[in-house]
């Protein structure tokens, strides 16, 4: 919630009723009137608990089903998460500037309400995309445009067993990527979890005579979204959001029972 600075209530003050007044007194009845419209701390964190258990009844899997591994960084296994995790929380607090001025409850109002907004709008993202298509846009794209470059690169088959290739970028360097462990050694392929253009390059070439390679291991066929982990596959990306976000209802309908009403929080100071 935006408010006037005492400094503007002081002016405004003055404009419209044509008294001066101190900038305490300014201060002291923004104060007043944000407690008015907001409620006071000690209203809305006794609340706190009341909404808490009402969120609790719409997601009781978060407690049950999510491990630590998805939502605390520390225990994150995979790479991306434990390099990226400190940027995304950077973002949220950017989508959510506005919601911090609000009080605690209308905050977390506007963070499920935009949760529930994203979740809707990729369900429709997945739904508009073509069914042929089995990465997500952002790698489709990524890929599409490195194929071109990717297609001239000279590549050299290393092991046709366990399809390692050596691949010689634009600038002269060597890159040794492998289709079965998914890496490469610019390292892009395994933290990513897509592949590199060096990656792309080796995939192009043992597209080229997948049937008839001699001595090469019969047991994989790699079909070009599994270049990629399962994250960035379309069927798993209409999975992460089959659910339906749904807000917490008035709290004239909210059904407590009485040891969640007694429960108290104190605001801090
Ligand atoms: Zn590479």
């Amino acid at each position: 919630m935006e408010t006037p600075t005492p400094k503007v209530i002081k002016g405004l003050v003055k404009f419209h009723l044509g008294v001066m007044i101190s900038y305490s007194t300014a201060l002291h009845g923004k104060n007043l009137a944000v407690c008015e419209r907001r409620g006071s701390p000690q209203d809305i964190y006794k609340m706190m608990h009341c909404y808490l258990h009402m969120v609790e009844q719409y997601v009781e899997y978060v407690e049950e089903h999510i491990e630590k591994g998805k939502w605390a960084r520390v225990f994150v296994p995979r790479h991306r998460y434990n390099l990226d995790t400190s940027n995304s929380v950077k973002s949220m607090n950017n989508v959510f500037k506005e919601a911090w001025r609000c009080a605690l409850i209308p905050m977390l109002d506007c963070i499920i309400r935009t949760f529930s907004d994203w979740f809707n709008q990729h369900r429709k993202d997945v739904a508009s995309g073509s069914v042929e298509t089995k990465l997500v846009p952002l790698v489709e794209n990524y890929l599409h445009d490195l194929w071109a470059v990717a297609r001239t690169l000279p590549v050299r088959e290393l092991n046709s067993y366990e399809l390692e290739y050596e691949i010689t970028s634009n600038d002269g360097n060597m890159y040794l990527a492998s289709l079965v462990t998914k890496s490469c050694s610019c390292k892009v392929w395994d933290y990513e979890k897509f592949p590199c253009l060096h990656g792309l390059a080796a995939y192009i070439y043992y597209t080229k005579d997948v049937d008839g390679g001699v001595g090469r291991r019969r047991d994989i066929q790699i079909v070009y979204h599994e270049l990629c982990s399962r994250y960035y596959w379309a069927e798993m990306w209409a999975l992460a959001y089959s659910r339906t976000l749904y807000v917490v209802s008035d709290r004239s309908s909210w059904n407590l029972p009485d040891h969640i009403k007694e429960f108290q929080i104190i605001p801090p100071d």
